[in-house]
């Protein structure tokens, strides 16, 4: 099995589209959530405390 540069000619599902709220490509084509920031699911942004080093809610510097 190889994951490597051959198999990507098989990536042709077009899952996730672009989100119109953080702009990444992450929106879920068929069920229209976002899975960076959670459009469609939440009115809030998508956010979790593992996303930081610190685990605090606001990423702090030093
Ligand atoms: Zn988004």
């Amino acid at each position: 099995m190889t994951d490597g540069k051959p198999s990507f000619g098989k990536r042709n599902k077009r899952t996730h589209v672009l989100c119109r709220r953080c702009g990444k490509h992450a929106m879920h084509h068929t069920d229209k959530i976002c899975a960076a920031c959670g459009f469609g699911k939440s009115k809030r942004i998508r956010k979790y405390n593992w996303q930081t080093k610190t685990g605090m809610s606001a990423p702090q510097r030093k």
